[in-house]
């Protein structure tokens, strides 16, 4: 099988998408802007033995290559409209491919969005996605928007992907049930781009968690000028990672990477609309901490101790 065939068997497909003008086979593809809105773009990689383990399903690294892109758009609140694909492969395994494609395109279906355009070339497993979405001019969510005053929220569950890692790294032992539980959360996240969406105008500021809590929260403290206090007692975990340790339970929910969660800042008038925005997805959303003008981050226990903090989030750099 030859590269051309292996893009036309595999990556085309005869669908039209409200937007594209041209997919997939020319030098470019060609998109229609909708009119009144930004365009937003984004690019993650995923790396064999860095980002993921080579014995790990097919299907679901499709999913979890377009999921932690599709994170980055749902953290910006953008509507995803299109995405390419650069794929270095070590061969041509067929079985391999109609299962990284399966899991791909599962997942673009229930976003409603297409594959314009990539490179396919072979090499040590790698593979690249870029999103593209949009949103209403001046209405994207960032990292510099936090004031002081606001509430802290976060989405859904952290930690499981962490907890799923330490007992790959055998570090740890979970019964198979639970295993498989928070192994699905590592492998196939689910990015919360509706809420996302529903957030724009009502949160002052959101980054996805895909470093570890501390690490992604601080960058909007960073950008926004701003310090915060979280409550750690409140962060929400799975009954799997509830029946840890206190220590495994804190550096999981704190410091684990993999999350795909929002992280938003909004203000306390705002509690009702945060709650209203959250519900048409069924995504649960808690209030975990407050931005502070005391720049820095303080992390309380439910006594309101202030609790040392040594944990720090993944950097690829650190040793
Ligand atoms: P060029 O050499 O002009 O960059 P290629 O010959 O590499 O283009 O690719 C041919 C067409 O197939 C292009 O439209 C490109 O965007 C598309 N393509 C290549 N690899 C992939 C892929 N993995 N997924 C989707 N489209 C791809
Ligand atoms: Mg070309």
């Amino acid at each position: 099988m030859g590269e051309f065939d292996l893009i036309k068997r595999f990556f085309v497909r005869e669908q039209s998408q409200a937007g594209v003008v041209l997919g997939i086979g020319d030098d470019c593809a060609v998109l229609a802007p909708t009119p009144g809105m930004q365009c937003l773009v984004s690019t993650d990689m995923l790396v064999e033995g860095r980002h993921f383990l080579s014995t790990v399903d097919p299907e679901r690294l499709g999913h979890k290559a377009l999921a932690v892109n599709l994170s980055d758009l749902a953290a910006c609140g953008a509507a995803p409209r299109a995405f390419t694909l650069a794929l270095a492969l070590p061969r041509a395994d067929e079985t391999w491919l109609s299962g990284f494609s399966r899991g791909l395109f599962a997942l673009a279906d229930a976003h409603g969005i297409a594959l314009v355009g990539g490179d396919t070339t072979q090499g040590p497993l790698n593979i690249s996605i870029t999103v593209m979405g949009e949103a209403p001019a001046g209405m994207a969510l960032l990292r510099s928007g936090a004031r002081v005053g606001d509430d802290i929220y976060v989405s859904g569950q952290l930690g499981d992907a962490r907890l799923a890692l330490e007992v790959f790294r055998g570090k740890l032992a979970l019964s198979g049930e639970q295993f498989e539980q928070v192994r699905r959360a590592m492998e196939c996240p689910q990015p919360r781009v509706p809420l996302g969406q529903a957030l724009r105008g009502i949160a002052h500021s959101a980054v996805d968690v895909s470093d570890g809590l501390i690490g992604d929260l601080g960058h909007i403290l960073q950008r926004s000028g701003v310090g915060a206090r979280l409550d750690v007692d409140l962060l929400p975990c799975s009954a799997v990672l509830a029946a840890q340790a206190q220590a495994i339970r804190r550096e999981c929910g704190l410091a684990g990477g993999d999350d795909y969660e929002l992280v938003f800042t909004a203000a306390p008038e705002q509690r009702a609309a945060v709650l209203r925005a959250a519900e048409p997805s069924g995504t649960p959303v808690t209030l975990i901490g407050r931005i502070e003008a005391e720049l820095g981050l303080r992390l309380l226990d439910a006594q309101g101790q202030v609790l040392p903090h040594q944990f720090s989030s993944f950097d690829h750099f650190k040793s």
